[in-house]
């Protein structure tokens, strides 16, 4: 299991460090479990000159799978584009392929109160988003400002996506539905987009194959309603990559926090990135106080579904609700009652529990 580790900007070097924790218990335990470290985003501009540098990209080629904390920061806000911190992680996911983005938003029964949702809206929400992630609006071209006659200027983005691009990201979709209750929704803007049609159009087909999958279509809109009016009527939701940019962070809502969030974005052969949903947390970064559990439960989803380790994931699943049990609350998922403990003490109870 070799493993290129990137902590990035902000709260990143923070989680990361405790995820790291949770890998040694399980090399310690018997995983052969190989670690790199490398520089990305902000991290990767100021050691190299680049979000990505060539020895950052090397090491996530040879390597099984990336965990990566995350990129950003406001230093960085006003380099040009291509240096900015950001663009390392557009980089990463498109260099390795990366195109299916799982995000699971589960609701802990210990968490249910930190919802702004009622807790019986989402008292045992477990819904599994998954997005595409290499292709749509954000990579189209044409795209660009330009000055018209009148001399205004209009911006310009183009949203495309091809059929083998709908095809591959649908069947993960079919095969996550199979191995959870076979509902899938396939969420589009097909009353008014061209590329939204061949999306419906492709994953009806795909469909086809997977006879026990339950399929249903809405329209992004509605289904941006239905997360918080009804969210535990989803199960998969399969969507492109800009409609599941943003349904993903509402559904990150629903749980309560989103330093409880961890995601997999994964290619043909299930090499994945690991990483937490939310971005560097510049405003807490340095202060021991970043909930480190998206990124350790990124480790979780990583024993699944790139080494097939099922035990290590649920192992790792199982330490994170006994210290949520235990009542330790990092301070973004804090209730009264509920013991306040830092980052690496966080860390700390996770490995204790493991
Ligand atoms: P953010 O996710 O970094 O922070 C949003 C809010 O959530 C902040 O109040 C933050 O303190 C809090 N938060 C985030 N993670 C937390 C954690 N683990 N524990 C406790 N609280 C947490 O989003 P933002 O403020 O919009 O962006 C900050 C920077 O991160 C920007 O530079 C942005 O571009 C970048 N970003 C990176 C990624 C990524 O690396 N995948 C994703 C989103 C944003």
């Amino acid at each position: 299991m070799k493993i290129a580790i990137l902590p990035g900007d902000g709260i990143g070097p923070e989680i990361v460090a405790q995820a790291a924790k949770v890998l040694e218990v399980l090399r310690r335990d018997g995983l052969k479990i190989e670690m790199e470290y490398g520089h990305i985003g902000g991290a990767g501009y100021d050691a190299a000159g680049d979000p990505f540098p060539k020895e950052t990209e090397e090491l996530a080629r040879t390597c099984d799978a990336v965990l990566l904390g995350a990129v950003g920061g406001y230093q960085y806000d006003n380099l040009p584009r291509p240096m900015r911190p950001e663009q390392g992680l557009l980089r990463i996911r498109k260099g390795l392929g990366l195109f299916a983005n799982l995000r699971p938003a589960l609701v802990y029964p210990e968490l249910v109160n930190s919802s702004t949702l009622k807790p019986e809206l989402v008292s045992g929400l477990d819904i599994m988003i998954l997005r595409e992630l290499t292709g749509d609006i954000y990579f189209g071209q044409p795209r660009g400002i330009k000055t018209l006659e009148n001399g205004e200027r209009q911006g310009f983005d183009t949203m495309h996506y091809s059929e083998s691009e709908i095809r591959r990201v649908a069947h993960v979709g079919f095969k996550s539905a199979m191995k959870r209750s076979k509902k899938l929704c396939s969420v589009d803007k097909a009353n008014v987009l061209d590329t939204s049609m061949l999306w419906r159009e492709i994953v009806t087909d795909v469909a086809r194959e997977y006879s026990e999958v339950e399929l249903s279509h809405m329209y992004v809109d509605n289904a941006a309603m239905q997360l918080v009016r009804a969210p535990k009527q989803f199960d998969v939701i399969l969507t492109g990559n800009m409609f599941g940019d943003i349904l993903s962070d509402e559904a990150s809502m629903l749980t309560g926090s989103i330093g409880m969030l961890p995601s997999a974005s994964l290619d043909e052969n299930n090499k994945g990135l690991y990483e937490p949903c939310h971005g560097s947390a510049p405003d807490i970064a340095g202060q021991d106080v970043a909930n480190p559990l998206a990124t350790i439960l990124s480790v979780a989803m990583m024993m699944r579904y790139t080494f097939s380790s099922e035990t290590a994931a649920q192992r790792i699943e199982a330490a994170v609700r006994s210290v949520l049990r235990q009542g330790l609350r990092t301070a973004d998922i804090f209730e009264t009652g509920m013991q306040k403990t830092g980052c690496a003490a966080m860390g700390d109870a996770v490995v204790a529990a493991l």
